[in-house]
């Protein structure tokens, strides 16, 4: 029998733990005569009492593993963790939240046995979301869409998805240490499909994204996708150059034509005039000069962030009945 894993990070999620686990259990239990499921829950250094929860929970279902981090990493380092850690053959990340609904996992799986080896979880909707997260979110996605070239990042996904063992086994081998999902999974690549969905309320418990955290994940998302920004103030560099050059060139001509008829253009050849340009030259020399280092640091950048994303505490399996 095919196993599923099941990857849900979870910080301070106590009111979430038996409301998550009560959905969740309706849904394997549907599909328990095709697959076996287990349920890896990352406590994200949760200060409440969610590991005490899940350990509890954990009595009576054997297939739960928890993967305790040592100390709150932040959602993204979460599913990392527990995507490296889960032994399905396919593997799907889900919030604890129940906002992204589980119960369109058999029509993920589905897919899956069709052929496809990721199949993305798409929300159709954003009705509960603020104006603020709509419109940066779609902001974020234009943008990446723009700068991620060969890559196609898809707007409105997010953690939610499954992934075929060797999609997996293709993300956890990427050397990169910051990691983001959404765009990892992309470049990895594999034939992909996806289910819509819509996005539903938190079930209970708040929100741990705030504008800094959302800012941080598409900062992450972009620098791991593109040098592109890098290049920006190669363009500007030349557009100042360029302005700065045709510039000296006028104020050259008008200064040859003043020489000659001496009264007419005097007062549009200012000495302020060549100040400032003089000021926009060297101003766009140091740009160019700034914007190829910056290309060199940006290559560094991506290449030199060798710390771990997460550390794990251990890895707590349920216990096997002795016989
Ligand atoms: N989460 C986590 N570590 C964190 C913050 C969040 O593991 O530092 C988990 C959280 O428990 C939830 C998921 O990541 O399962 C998504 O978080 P949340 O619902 O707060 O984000 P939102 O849906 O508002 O974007
Ligand atoms: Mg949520």
């Amino acid at each position: 029998m095919k196993l599923i894993s099941i990857v849900v990070p979870m910080y301070n999620e106590e009111p979430m733990v038996p409301i998550f686990f009560e959905r969740i259990d309706q849904i394997i239990d549907d599909l328990s005569h095709q697959y076996m499921f287990e349920i890896v829950a990352v406590n994200d250094g949760s200060k409440d009492k969610t590991l005490e929860l899940l350990l509890e929970v954990q009595k009576s279902r054997p297939h739960l593993r928890i993967v305790n981090l040592s100390r709150n990493f932040g959602h993204e380092p979460a599913v990392a963790a527990g995507i490296k850690v889960a032994k399905g053959d396919a593997v799907i990340p889900l919030d604890a939240d129940l906002q992204d609904p589980p119960e369109i996992i058999p029509a993920l799986i589905e897919k899956w046995e069709d052929g496809y080896e990721v199949v993305n979880a798409r929300r159709a909707t954003r009705k509960e979301d603020t104006y603020l997260k709509k419109t940066t979110a779609k902001m974020f996605y234009n943008f990446m869409t723009k700068v991620s070239g060969k890559i196609k990042v898809p707007a409105n996904v997010g953690h939610y998805r499954l992934m075929s063992r060797r999609v997996v086994d293709e993300v956890n081998k990427l050397p990169e240490k910051t990691r983001v999902l959404r765009v990892e999974v992309p470049y990895v690549g594999f034939k992909t499909t996806e289910v819509v969905f819509d996005r539903k309320k938190r079930e209970a418990g708040k929100t741990h994204y705030n504008f800094k955290s959302m800012f941080d994940l598409a900062i992450n998302a972009i620098i791991s996708s593109t040098l592109s920004p890098v290049y920006w103030p190669l363009t500007l560099a030349f557009t100042m150059t360029g302005i700065s050059g045709l510039s000296l060139f006028i104020q050259f001509i008008l200064f040859i034509i003043n020489a000659a008829n001496n009264t007419l253009l005097t007062r549009v050849n200012h000495p302020l005039w060549l100040t400032i340009n003089m000021i926009l030259l060297i101003g766009s020399l140091i740009l160019l000069v700034l914007a190829v280092i910056a290309i060199y640091v940006g290559k560094t950048f991506n290449e030199s962030q060798g710390r771990p994303f997460y550390i794990i505490d251990e890895v707590i399996e349920a216990k096997k009945e002795e016989d």
